[in-house]
C-alpha cells in the first residue's frame, strides 16, 4: 500500500492531514516520506515545495551483464538516484547488496539530502546500488561488475554532477577501479569523481573512520547533555563492518566497555567486555563474529534489547521496529547506519526516555569527510589527519547543539529536530532558486 500524500493541494496551504496507518514500516521508502512528511507539516511548508522536495529529482535504472568467474552470464539490475541537488551536486555512496531495489536507493538518497543539509555542507543527495550478493563473488568478479556499472552511469556521474562513495559492500578499492574506470574514457586523471578512495589516488586522510568518528563526536555531546560518564558506560554493536568496528574501537579508547556485538549471521555477548581489535580479527578470519572465544552466542533481536547504556545500529535499514522498540532499554541510540529505526519505533523511545541520535546526524561524518575530500581534490592539497579530525570535530558540534536546541525548543524528539533542521534548508534553496522556466 502506497501512502498517500498528506497534502490535499498542491497549489494551497491547507491542514496537512498524516494517515499514518497508511505508512508500511517494511518499506524504507514510506518511513523516509513519513519522517519528511512529520517535518513538512511542522515547518508549514508551501505544498509545491514540499512535494518537490521529498521526492527523487532524477532516477537512472540500468541493467547490464556481468560474465562471472566460471564463464556464465548474469544480467544485474543498477541504480543511481539524484534526490535533490538545489544546494550542491548530488552526493552518496554505492551500496551491493541483495536487498537493493529502486524502492531502497530513494529512501537512501533522501536520507543523503536531509543528511548533507544537516551538516550545512553543500552538496545534494543520492544514492546508488547494484541488487547482487558480494559474499558469493570473487574480487574480480566485484571489479568486473564495478566497472560496467560505473560506465552505465557515466552519463548522469561526475566531478560536478554526482559524487558516488563507499556504502554497505564497497570500500576503497571499488573506489580505485571507479576512478580508474571513470577516467580512462574521460581520457584524463579524475580523482574527485569519487570519495572514499584509497590516500594513495587522492583519497583523504581520516576518511576511512570518519563515519564513527563523527559518530562519537555526537555520542561525547550527547553524553554532556545527558549527564553519563562514557567511561563507565556499556555498548552494544549491530553490525561490525566498517562504521561498527571502528565505532567499537573509538569507543574503547574512551573507557566505554563493549559488551556485544553482532553481524548479519549472528551476534555475541561477554558482561567482561569484548576486545573490539580480535573480534574483528576472529570475523575475519572465520566470516562471523560468532563463536568467539570467551562470548556466548545470541541471536540479533536478543542483542538489541540487552540492558546497556548505549546502542550502535550499524547495520541495514529495519532493525528497531514497533515489535521491538518497547524492549529497548539503552540509554543513548546512535544510528550508524541509514534508516534503522522507523518513526513508529521513535514515538516508543521517546517515551520512553531513549535519546536517539538520528542516523542523518549521527552518521554524517563520512559524507562530512567526503566534502573534504573532494574540497582537497579541487585544490589539489592535502590536509594533515589533525586537520582534517579538528574540522570533522566542529561541524559535528554544530550539527548536534542545532539539533539539541531544536528539540529543545520544539519540544520533538532528535529525529524530527534533524529533520526540521536539513528540510528547513532544503525548502528555504528551492524558495531561493525559484521555478525555471
Ligand atoms: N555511504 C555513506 C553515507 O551513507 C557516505 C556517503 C558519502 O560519503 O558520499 O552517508
Amino acid at each position: 500500500m502506497r501512502a498517500a500524500s498528506p497534502f490535499p493541494d498542491m497549489n494551497k496551504k491547507g491542514p496537512l492531514m498524516i494517515d499514518r496507518s497508511r505508512y508500511d514500516e517494511n518499506n524504507p521508502l514510506d518511513m523516509h516520506n513519513l519522517q519528511f512528511d512529520i517535518a513538512a507539516q511542522r515547518l508549514d511548508l508551501e505544498p509545491w515545495i514540499a512535494e518537490k522536495i521529498k521526492h527523487p529529482r532524477r532516477e537512472f535504472v540500468v541493467r547490464f551483464p556481468l560474465r562471472r568467474d566460471d564463464g556464465r552470464i548474469e544480467l544485474l539490475s543498477g541504480y543511481r538516484v539524484q534526490h535533490n541537488t538545489l544546494r550542491g551536486p548530488a552526493k552518496g555512496g554505492l551500496r551491493y547488496h541483495p536487498n537493493v531495489d529502486l524502492n531502497e536507493v530513494r529512501a537512501l538518497a533522501g536520507w543523503m539530502t536531509w543528511k548533507c543539509a544537516v551538516v550545512n555542507i553543500p552538496f545534494g543527495g543520492a544514492k546508488g546500488g547494484v541488487t547482487c550478493d558480494p559474499s558469493t563473488m570473487s574480487q574480480h568478479e566485484i571489479e568486473r561488475l564495478t566497472r560496467r556499472y560505473i560506465w552505465e552511469l557515466s552519463p548522469i556521474i561526475g566531478p560536478d554532477s554526482d559524487i558516488p562513495a563507499p556504502d554497505v559492500n564497497t570500500n576503497p578499492q571499488v573506489m580505485a577501479w571507479i576512478v580508474d574506470t571513470y577516467s580512462v574514457f574521460k581520457g584524463y586523471t579524475c580523482p574527485s569523481v569519487v570519495t572514499g578512495k584509497p590516500i594513495e589516488i587522492g583519497g583523504s586522510l581520516g576518511r576511512l573512520k570518519a563515519t564513527s568518528r563523527g559518530a562519537i563526536f555526537t555520542l561525547r555531546e550527547a553524553a554532556k547533555v545527558l549527564n553519563i560518564d562514557l567511561a563507565s558506560s556499556t555498548a552494544v554493536i549491530q553490525g561490525y563492518g566498517n562504521v561498527g568496528y571502528h565505532a567499537a574501537q573509538l569507543m574503547e579508547e574512551l573507557g566505554v566497555k563493549i559488551i556485544a556485538m553482532s553481524d548479519s549471521k549472528g551476534g555475541i555477548l561477554s558482561h567482561k567486555g569484548l576486545n573490539s581489535s580480535e573480534a574483528y580479527e576472529h570475523r575475519q578470519r572465520t566470516g562471523s563474529v560468532s563463536d568467539f572465544r570467551e562470548a556466548d552466542n545470541i541471536t540479533n533481536a536478543e542483542l538489541l534489547e540487552l540492558p546497556c547504556d548505549i546502542l550502535v545500529p550499524a547495520a541495514l535499514e529495519g532493525a528497531i521496529t514497533r515489535e521491538n522498540a518497547a524492549k529497548i532499554e539503552a540509554k543513548v541510540i546512535v544510528e550508524g547506519a541509514n534508516g534503522p529505526t522507523s518513526p513508529f519505533a521513535d514515538d516508543i523511545l521517546y517515551d520512553n526516555g531513549s535519546f536517539v541520535i538520528p542516523d542523518i546526524l549521527a552518521n554524517a561524518g563520512g559524507v562530512t569527510v567526503s566534502y573534504f575530500e573532494w574540497v582537497q581534490n579541487g585544490q589539489k592539497l592535502f590536509w594533515t589527519e589533525e586537520d582534517v579530525y579538528k574540522r570533522l570535530d566542529k561541524i559535528m558540534k554544530t550539527a548536534f547543539q542545532e539539533v539539541y536546541d531544536i528539540s529543545a525548543r520544539e519540544r520533538v524528539n532528535m529525529r524530527t529536530a534533524a529533520y526540521l533542521l536539513g528540510v528547513g534548508r532544503v525548502a528555504k534553496a528551492k524558495r531561493l532558486r525559484g521555478i525555471f522556466p
